[in-house]
């Protein structure tokens, strides 16, 4: 049975999600968006990549005008690995979802925060990967190359998401330019990585940013921060226990859209340990609350190569646990308003009614 309501359009404007879409079309996109809706969403470029490339995205602000002075705010990255192209396709759909849907609680969590997003921090290696090699992963910096061994031009580029400043080079990276994790000469090195820690450090000074989403593939898991901890040891993040929360009960939600399963853990306990990613980062030095990373479908039949196919089912599934996400965060009273607080009111209004009426 299916409701008109689950019936979901697969375009906005002139983009769709049949098919990966290469950095140029991406970015008119938004640009479009921009067009389409002057009033709620603005382009912003928050820097520019080794081989000078924008590193663009959008600002989504459903009631501008109305914000106060410390407004609730969410900021999204996509792209940061080249190869895993299901991750822009995951980004845009949420900013397509987030400016045109409308299921009540989606639309809840679009118009409560003002929504900084990034569908593609690491632009050189996203062109690269359409261009010369699908499995490219790093940046494009090419400084620090040395002869490799392999075949396949490792010695250029840096994984991005291991050069970030919190525990860099700790673990699960490497100071070899060879290896697909190096982590580059020292912390922040990158233009990217500088321009993504600059633009949240800025937003914390004008914002309450509660929300910093990474996406990822693949492996179908939630990660919490922080990356190195296991065991016992996650329990060194203060609200570990709200965040495995958050992120069970939207993975919950997640497997009853497509019967698509999801695992939660930190990286140490379920995947592998390391040290210097981005969301690490915004957990450990930009000191945010409610900070995941998500490695989207699936778990190897195809890998990076996820068949088009499954970008929407995909995006759909994502969609349905990041609702279900926000919800729980609003149940844990890390913000109030929307439904879960009138909810609240009525049930007070009504226990003292019925106080009333047994006196
Ligand atoms: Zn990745």
């Amino acid at each position: 049975m299916q409701s008109s309501k689950t019936v979901r359009s697969s375009s906005l404007g002139s983009f769709n999600w049949n098919e990966y879409h290469n950095l140029e079309r991406i970015h008119a996109w938004l640009d479009e968006l921009q067009t389409m809706y002057p009033n709620n969403v603005k382009t912003v470029s928050i820097g520019r990549s080794n081989e000078g490339r924008e590193i663009k995205g959008v600002i989504i602000d459903l009631k501008p005008g109305n914000r106060g002075n410390n407004p609730l705010t969410g900021m999204i990255e996509g792209g940061i690995h080249s190869r895993e192209w299901i991750s822009p396709a995951t980004v845009t759909w949420i900013i397509k979802e987030f400016l045109t849907s409308d299921d009540p609680d989606t639309k809840f969590m679009a118009e409560t925060f003002v929504w900084h997003i990034f569908p593609v921090i690491n632009p050189d290696g996203y062109v690269y990967s359409f261009l010369n090699d699908r499995m490219w992963r790093k940046n494009r910096n090419l400084l620090y190359g040395t002869n490799c061994t392999t075949n396949d031009d490792l010695s250029n580029g840096i994984d991005l998401n291991r050069n970030f400043d919190y525990l860099w080079m700790t673990v699960g990276a490497s100071s070899d330019p060879c290896t697909q994790t190096y982590a580059g000469p020292s912390p922040a090195s990158e233009p990217e990585t500088q321009a993504i820690s600059n633009y949240l450090l800025s937003l914390k000074r004008t914002g309450n940013v509660l929300y910093y989403f990474a996406f990822h593939s693949y492996s179908q898991m939630t990660l919490i921060p922080y990356s190195h901890l296991s065991g016992i040891d996650v329990l060194q993040v203060t609200n570990y226990a709200d965040l495995y929360e958050i992120a069970i009960r939207g993975a919950e939600k997640l497997t009853q859209k497509h019967g698509t399963n999801y695992q939660v853990g930190t990286s140490a306990d379920i995947l592998y340990s390391v040290s210097g990613s981005s969301f690490d980062w915004v957990k450990g030095v930009g000191d945010i609350p409610i900070v995941y990373l998500f490695e989207l479908r699936d778990v190897g039949e195809y890998g990076f190569l996820l068949p088009p196919e499954q970008i929407i089912p995909n995006n759909e599934e994502i969609m349905a646990c990041l609702v279900e996400m926000d919800r729980t965060t609003r149940e844990l009273r890390y913000y109030s308003g929307g439904p879960s607080l009138y909810a609240s009111l009525i049930s007070i209004i009504m226990s003292a009614a019925f106080v009333t009426i047994v006196k």
